[in-house]
């Protein structure tokens, strides 16, 4: 009994709804994708890994954006994936395209500079619309305007271990507004005046939105003393520490915000999204940084998750057998091992102690 398809319209696979499916009590939450019609094997891949450690249990929604119309057989095929009702979106061509005021010289300029000094998608347009919707925009898409947060998913993504507990549920009731896994340094090519239009922001603010006493602005400044035991040296007082986007768990009303709003408008007045090629992780992480306070941040440990070429492996061996965790924690890519990580400096800085008080 599905209801017909149709590339731009909400589509439930299954006529028994999800809250007699439900086992458990569910926050007002959805999982999100991005994703194009031809990775779709991908996503079948992240679903169904996310859908057998977690969802199964839970039947959140799940919802797919796309720039373009997805085809019949990608709502199809996630539908039938899903154990939650699925919604497909198409992002409007105004949330994703250089904005008119971008010199268009000087951007083919910089494409072929970045492209020549060898920059990851140093080319590529698509790949800054992405990371310019993923700061600005996904969150004021009508799909997601009734709901309070989302999980982001990627396609070929893997969730290795049984969720011990529902993130949102603790995002909820511990007022946690933005959650990951995997932290690491930033390839500072891409970001070369970022920090730049960041500094001038802070001064503009002049403590107005910014509450330098009560934030985790620390986690990301260079230290000095240690320095010259850096693998990432950054030319500027940023450390290149990130929030690795393609997992993350947040409150859409933090991204919402006029706060939040305001400081991706000055940044993308820089045209820095399309001259350089800032990714939304950086954005992300750098918002979080001064907007949230210490205690607003969560970095959950217990969950297992790749996205190549990084992974993470809970580092007990009882969480590792609790939760049938199929991950080999000494194998190449887990971020505990590799010296591109930032969780050394989350822990020095103190994000440990921010972790949940009761799970
Ligand atoms: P990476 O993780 O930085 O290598 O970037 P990805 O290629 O994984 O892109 C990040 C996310 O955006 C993934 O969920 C992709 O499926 C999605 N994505 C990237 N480019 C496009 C695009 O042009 N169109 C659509 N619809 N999704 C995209
Ligand atoms: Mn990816």
């Amino acid at each position: 009994s599905n209801v017909k398809l149709s590339t731009n319209s909400y589509v439930k696979h299954d006529t028994i709804g999800p809250t007699q499916l439900g086992r458990f009590q569910r926050e007002n939450a959805t999982l999100l994708m991005l994703v194009r019609n031809e990775e779709l094997a991908g996503a079948l891949r992240a679903m169904r890994s996310l859908e057998d450690r977690f969802n199964k249990n839970y039947h959140y929604d799940w919802i797919f954006l796309n720039d373009v119309p997805f085809e019949d057989i990608f709502i199809e095929t996630t539908s039938a994936m899903a154990s939650g009702i699925t919604k497909y979106a198409v992002v409007p061509s105004s949330d994703w395209s250089t904005p008119n005021w971008i010199d268009q010289d000087l951007y083919a300029r910089q494409r072929e500079y970045m492209t020549k000094i060898k920059v990851l998608h140093g080319e590529s347009e698509s790949y800054r619309n992405m990371c310019r919707f993923y700061s600005g925009f996904f969150f004021r898409q009508e799909v997601l305007d009734n709901y309070d947060y989302y999980f982001r998913v990627e396609p070929d993504v893997e969730y290795f271990c049984d969720f011990s507990y529902d993130p949102f549920k603790i995002m909820k009731e511990q007022n946690k507004k933005y959650g990951f896994v995997i932290s690491l340094h930033e390839y500072e090519d891409t970001i070369p005046t970022l920090w730049e239009a960041v500094d001038e922001y802070i001064q503009e603010d002049e403590g107005y939105d910014i509450d330098m006493e009560n934030n985790i602005f620390d986690f990301i400044i260079q230290e000095d003393s240690i320095s010259s035991a850096k693998v990432f040296d950054s030319n500027s007082d940023y450390n290149l520490c990130h929030f690795w986007t393609n997992f993350e768990i947040a409150d859409l009303n933090f991204f919402r915000s006029d706060k939040y709003l305001r400081f991706f408008n000055y940044l993308d007045s820089k045209g820095g999204f399309y001259y350089e090629r800032w990714g939304d992780a950086p954005i992300h992480t750098i918002a979080a940084s001064l907007f949230l306070r210490p205690d607003e941040v969560i970095h959950f440990e217990q969950i297992g998750y790749k996205h190549s070429p990084y992974f993470a492996c809970p580092s007990a061996y009882s969480y590792r057998l609790n939760q049938r965790c199929l991950c080999d924690y000494a194998g190449t890519g887990n971020i505990h091992l590799e010296a591109i990580s930032c969780l050394q400096e989350w822990w020095k800085w103190g994000g440990g102690k921010t972790f949940m008080s009761n799970y």
